[in-house]
């Protein structure tokens, strides 16, 4: 029996170097993963550099090499990505940013850059959809709130360029910096500025005597009461994932990050909180694969014990996942594919080149010697040394999906 369906289980983040207080172990070396280990034992094993070896992938340009969209053809930014995974439409040429709401004071410095870490900005982001009018540049907006302090604008209208700087002071006790053109002195540059920067002073507006905010102030919390955009870029043209591999397919993530890459190549966005529970989100997984060919699970939080050089936090929230894992082992039809979007070492706190282990798992596929899941095991694997790019057409011809080359 040859499976139908795929499962792409990213574990932000996994890859790692030994760390000293693991012994000279990577976490997952160090870790107690019983579940991941039999997959490795009865799957075939490798490592896989995301872009290509040497190249540090970010989350984003990973992810999309991951699916079969080659990042260098089709990576146009951050932001238009984050705009779809809080929910926006985004269509070609709009122009996506990742905004947040922050405090300023009465002299217009900003004192926290996270809005007392405000939870929920749907009402006074709806009040900023409704209330911006950017009619005289014949411009539109959308605006969607993300968790907690993040949310997310999109412009659209002709003449737009995403060839500005954000208005982020990124430091306290200084006031917000005017937008201008950066990268490109271009008429389009300039008057998406002029656009952005108004953007910025309606928002305000709305903002200062906003009920939402005058009921904070009055507890005493700091209110949101600006907008910081950053991470401009142009949505790009993908083509269809339906189309492109021949599946339907859905993504489950908890960062808007991957939640909009997804639904950028056209596969069902899920949302999850992040603080949804693991349990809960195996669930969702398992129900959407019911009904389609290919599910993308990224599992968050790895990735930010990496950039905390936490390595025993690591090591314990890697023993978490692979608690949940069973009832994805147990699914019938499922060829699973578990790896990392790239190393997040510990010991460097930062995303490194370093491939990240993989395993392809499903009724069918050749096992090799491997009988458990970290970077070094699988490096021993029968899969070698792939790129992230090789990741799809490997798993489509393994469920019979793949068309003869040549006679
Ligand atoms: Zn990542
Ligand atoms: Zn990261």
């Amino acid at each position: 029996m040859t499976a139908s369906k795929i499962l792409l289980l990213i574990i932000d983040g996994v890859g790692d170097r030994p760390c000293d207080c693991l012994g000279g172990k990577t976490p997952l070396q160090a870790a107690h993963i019983p579940n991941l280990d039999e997959l490795a034992k009865t799957g075939i094993c490798g490592i896989m550099d995301p872009v290509a070896p040497g190249i540090r992938a970010g989350s984003d340009t990973s992810h999309l090499s991951l699916l079969g969209y080659p990042p260098q053809q089709y990576y146009t930014g951050r932001g238009p990505l984050e705009a779809a995974g809080c929910g926006i439409q985004m269509e070609p040429g709009m122009i996506g940013f990742r905004a947040n709401y922050a405090t300023i004071d009465d002299a217009g410095n900003v004192i926290d850059r996270r809005a007392g870490r405000i939870a929920d900005t749907t009402e006074i982001s709806a009040a900023i959809r409704d209330g911006v009018d950017l009619s005289k540049y014949g411009v539109t907006i959308r605006f969607e709130p993300g968790t907690g302090h993040r949310a997310a604008l999109a412009l659209k209208g002709s003449g737009l360029s995403a060839a500005v700087s954000s208005n982020d002071p990124k430091a306290t006790g200084i006031p917000p910096k005017t937008i201008h053109p950066e990268g490109e002195d271009t008429p389009e540059a300039k008057f998406t500025a002029d656009v952005c920067n108004e953007f910025c002073r309606q928002a305000a507006e709305i903002l200062k005597n906003h009920p939402v905010n005058l009921a904070r102030k009055a507890a005493g919390q700091n209110p949101a009461n600006v907008v910081l955009i950053r991470g401009a870029g142009a949505m790009g043209v993908y083509e269809p994932f339906e189309e492109r591999h021949e599946l339907s397919g859905s993504v489950v993530a908890a960062a808007a990050l991957i939640a909009g890459i997804g639904s950028s190549v056209g596969l069902r966005r899920v949302p999850v909180h992040p603080d949804t529970p693991l349990a809960e989100q195996v669930s969702l997984v398992l129900q959407e694969l019911a009904t389609r060919d290919f599910v993308l699970f990224n599992i968050k939080n790895a990735d930010e014990y990496g950039h905390d050089g936490k390595a025993m936090e690591k090591k314990e929230f890697l023993e978490k996942i692979d608690k949940e894992l069973r009832p994805l082992m147990e699914m019938p039809d499922l060829m699973i594919a578990v790896c990392g979007d790239h190393s997040t070492p510990c010991t460097i706190k930062e995303h490194s080149a370093d491939p990240v282990p993989l395993i392809i798992h499903g009724d069918g596929t050749r096992t090799d010697h491997v009988s458990s899941y970290d970077e070094i095991s699988c490096a021993a694997g029968a899969l070698c040394r792939i790129r992230g790019g090789d990741l799809m057409p490997i798993l489509l011809d393994l469920i019979d999906k793949t068309h003869k080359y040549g006679a």
